[in-house]
């Protein structure tokens, strides 16, 4: 049997982050995923860091906006363990105010979509407001997020699923296939799939699948600033592999763990991207892909304590905004666990919100 302070199940960007911050703190850590890391939906996603949506449930703006602040920390933490620099994408947002799905976008604010940033002003009767809101490429973060990881004493663990935990005075066994693992705390990142492996759990993760496309934009469009309302975003990439594209998402469908992508879902989001932008009529479509957000019934994170199961965490449950809510999930999970007091409250989002009327499964 393996002993470690920390085990982790779920390799994605939270599990990962997680593990990172703990590992810094001098914790002994181990990682285990069911299969490859960082291939759900951590790079499905857009990569948006969206503090400021106004769709946004405002019971995590705080959150939100402590993971902003510890963005760039994040990222040179990453950079510091496997010398990959993973730059910020773009460094604002054209939102749109209207609650109509198709909003008209005026030809002056398309133009400014290819400026990275500039003072001007915009009409208040436009309808659109630019947010001060950045973007990372979340395929370009996940070998860096992987790589630091594997540079550090950390021991991930991976194509190892956890098929048990149970749990003793002061510790939980964590079973997999091939390995017994006793850890003084157990933390379940599992994203959709938390709590999916207990046939008697009435808590599950709600996996909400996202269909998206990858455009590789016209030379006379080069995007530089992302768009989005209430229906549709458009998300360039500007360094990096993927410079001169740009994502167009996305589907919100409860489909189960289904990830099929449907030609005709890709052709409604890109006709809905040429309805905004007419001129990506002219980009050819490089990729296409499906993956499933983890979401939770009031759509909030579950993060903290398991309400009946001693030494069990959850964290998971980000919906929309895990790649935005990895750093801040990441210091105020390490500060409940080692009995600090986190520097926002996290009230809302306590696992035993979900157990006043349910029990809530566990791995
Ligand atoms: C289409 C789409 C667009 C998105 N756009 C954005 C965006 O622009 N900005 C933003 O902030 N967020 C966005 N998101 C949301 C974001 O991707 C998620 O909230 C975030 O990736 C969740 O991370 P995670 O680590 O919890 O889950 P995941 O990345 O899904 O990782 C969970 C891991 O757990 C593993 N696992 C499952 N079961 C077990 C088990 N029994 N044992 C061990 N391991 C297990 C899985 O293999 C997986 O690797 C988007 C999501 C989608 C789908």
């Amino acid at each position: 049997m393996t002993q470690t302070d920390i085990c982790i199940a779920g390799a994605g960007i939270i599990g990962l982050s997680l593990a990172l911050e703990l590992h810094a703190r001098g914790l002994s850590v181990i990682v285990l995923d069911s299969g490859a890391p960082m291939q759900q939906a951590s790079t499905a996603a857009a990569g948006m860091l969206a503090a400021d949506d106004p769709h946004n449930p405002p019971e995590i703006s705080d959150l939100s906006h402590l993971s902003l602040t510890l963005y760039p920390a994040f990222l040179d933490r990453v950079h510091s363990l496997s010398g990959v620099a993973v730059p910020f994408q773009t460094q604002r947002t054209l939102q749109s105010l209207s609650d109509n799905r198709a909003p008209t976008l005026p030809q002056e604010l398309r133009a400014k979509l290819m400026i990275e940033e500039d003072s001007t002003a915009l009409d208040p009767d436009s309808g659109f407001i630019f947010l001060a809101e950045r973007s990372i490429d979340p395929r370009q973060l996940a070998p860096a997020l992987i790589a630091a990881v594997a540079n550090t004493l950390i021991q991930a663990i991976y194509d190892s699923p956890v098929i048990s935990t149970s749990y003793g005075a002061g510790s939980v066994t964590v079973q997999t296939p091939a390995a017994t693992i006793q850890a003084s705390h157990f933390i379940d990142c599992t994203g959709a799939w938390a709590g999916s492996s207990d046939n008697d759990a009435n808590f599950r993760a709600i996996p909400v699948k996202g269909q998206m496309l990858s455009l590789a934009l016209p030379a006379d469009l080069p995007l530089r600033t992302t768009l989005r309302t209430e229906d549709i975003y458009i998300v360039p990439r500007t360094l990096g592999p993927a410079a001169g594209r740009a994502i167009v998402g996305a589907t919100v469908e409860e489909a189960g763990f289904d990830r099929t992508v449907e030609p005709a879902a890709i052709e409604s989001l890109r006709q809905r991207a040429i309805s905004l932008i007419p001129g990506l009529a002219h980009a050819t479509i490089v990729d296409s892909w499906a993956g499933l957000r983890p979401a939770t019934p009031d759509r909030l994170p579950i993060l903290g304590r398991h309400p009946t199961r001693p030494h069990h965490w959850l964290a998971a449950g980000h919906y929309r905004n895990g790649i935005l809510l990895a750093p801040a999930t990441a210091k105020v999970m390490s500060d409940l666990i080692l009995d600090r007091t986190p520097a926002i409250s996290l009230e809302a989002f306590s696992a035993s919100r979900h157990t006043l009327s349910l029990a809530i499964g566990v791995l």
